[in-house]
């Protein structure tokens, strides 16, 4: 059995958080490939070592405070090292790096040096070998990942070693150039190398249980979610429940390999499982519930509609060319509704509406703002009847007027569109009526 275990910043933002880590790789000797995050926040108000090396890097030229950031850096790791009483030192790395900062060797560099001290550390600690990831996850000439030559080179790396300790976030162009994956880019290193190696499980260590039901910013202790599938995830993750890099799903999914969300600070819970397909049923028909706020709705009429062949396109068209996405179209006869993201739009918005007006003459249209959308997630909906009906009596029970529904062409949502100040209300209502009703 072979276990890829990833842990996220704040499980490795003290030496404390390292105890907690080393307890859950020594328990079960199957956690054999380790990839850490950098030190993320002690507390609230606390700053990320990425953005610390970031501010450092963007400060070469103004002495006092870049050498006021890197002492903030190297003190970061230094009370680490010290409090797990370890007797390695990073003088020389800090050297080449402060070397290769005032050099300017570019940010992406700057910002992978959290996870690879950490890595440092971390491999001092546990034992293991440590694998510098620019040698093996590699970034094509124009800077896309290559999965290809990745898996190769992972695999062949990895095979003969027990144990390793892989920086997470970063790998490198074939001429050695560091390249860095977007924020909370190493979630995706962990699904690339437990992909590589063929692991029976990646588990992902984070702050939270795993995937809860809803937000608890606006249900106090929602029920935690122990099985979801790949799908229903891109669903949710979509609407703004994030615990996991998007990215990271292909990697694993492409190989079949389930991933295990799990908390460091309650390694007793058993989180939730992310896998193709389950047998096991939801306890409460849906599995989740996500929405975002700010979105608009632009409203076209126009009579005919229905028979005017490449009116859609027409208006899509305009869209595109003003490079905007769009999140849902429903329609009517001779009316079509188009929902967007209104911070994207607002910018826009007399283009798009002189383009739709020059090129598919419309009969009217009209703009509402502040919606919110809100997906009703899960796959237990197909077999189940009534699930809709169900949505829309707690909707109307909460005084919550649907300006927009849209049932997924999958079968595993609804989306329901609502006013901004109904949001919270009609989560609410939703949640109440699936989870805590339960009828
Ligand atoms: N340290 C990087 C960040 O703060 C990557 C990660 O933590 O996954 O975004």
């Amino acid at each position: 059995m072979k276990k890829v275990v990833k842990f996220g910043g704040s499980s490795l933002a003290s030496a404390a958080q390292f105890e907690k880590v080393g307890a859950i790789i020594r328990e079960d000797e199957s956690r054999r490939y380790v990839v850490p995050s950098a030190p993320g926040k002690r507390f609230s108000e606390d700053t990320k070592v990425t953005d610390l090396l970031y501010a450092c890097y963007r400060s070469v030229g103004d002495e006092e405070k870049f050498s006021k950031i890197l002492a903030e850096i190297k003190s970061r790791y230094q009370e680490i090292i010290d409090g797990l009483r370890l007797s390695l030192s990073l003088e020389e790395d800090f050297a080449l790096l402060e070397d290769n900062f005032k050099k300017q060797i570019g940010e992406e560099y700057a910002a992978s040096r959290g996870e690879y001290l950490n890595g440092k550390i971390m491999a001092a600690y546990l034992g293991f070998a440590f694998v510098d990831p620019a040698d093996m996850i590699r970034f094509d000439g124009n800077g896309q990942f290559d999965g290809e030559i990745t898996e190769k080179l992972v695999a062949k790396r990895l095979d003969d070693l027990e144990n390793a300790v892989v920086p997470g976030f970063y790998g490198a162009k074939e001429d050695g150039t560091i390249k860095t994956f977007s924020r909370g880019g190493s979630d995706i290193t962990g699904s690339i190398v437990a992909g590589a190696i063929d692991a029976d499980l990646y588990e992902n260590w984070t702050d939270v249980s795993g995937f809860l039901v809803t937000d608890p910013r606006i249900i106090p202790n929602p029920k935690p979610i122990d099985t979801i599938t790949y799908r229903e995830l891109r669903e949710l993750s979509y609407m703004g429940a994030t615990v996991l890099h998007e990215d990271a799903i292909f990697p694993v999914r492409k190989a079949g390999i389930p991933i295990n969300i799990r908390n460091t600070n309650a390694p007793e819970d058993p989180g939730t499982m992310i896998v193709e397909d389950t047998c096991k049923k939801p306890p409460y028909t849906i599995t989740g519930i996500a929405g975002k706020k700010g979105f608009c709705s632009l409203y076209i009429e126009k009579s005919m509609m229905n028979s005017e062949i490449g009116f859609g396109r027409k208006v899509l068209q305009v869209l595109e060319e003003q490079g905007i996405a769009f999140e849902h179209i429903p329609s009517g006869i001779d009316t079509m509704s188009i929902y967007i993201h209104q911070d994207e739009f607002s910018q826009k918005e007399q283009q798009v509406i002189a383009g739709i007006h020059r090129i598919a003459h419309p009969d009217y249209m009209e703009l509402e703002t502040d919606l919110s959308l809100i997906a009703v997630v899960g796959r237990g909906m197909r077999s189940n009847r009534g699930t809709a009906a169900r949505i829309f009596a707690a909707l109307a029970h909460a005084n919550v007027n649907v300006k927009m529904i849209d049932q997924g062409s999958s079968e595993l949502n609804v989306i329901v569109g609502v006013k901004d100040e109904d949001f919270e209300p009609a989560i609410r209502a939703i949640y109440d009526i699936f989870v805590e009703t339960q009828i």
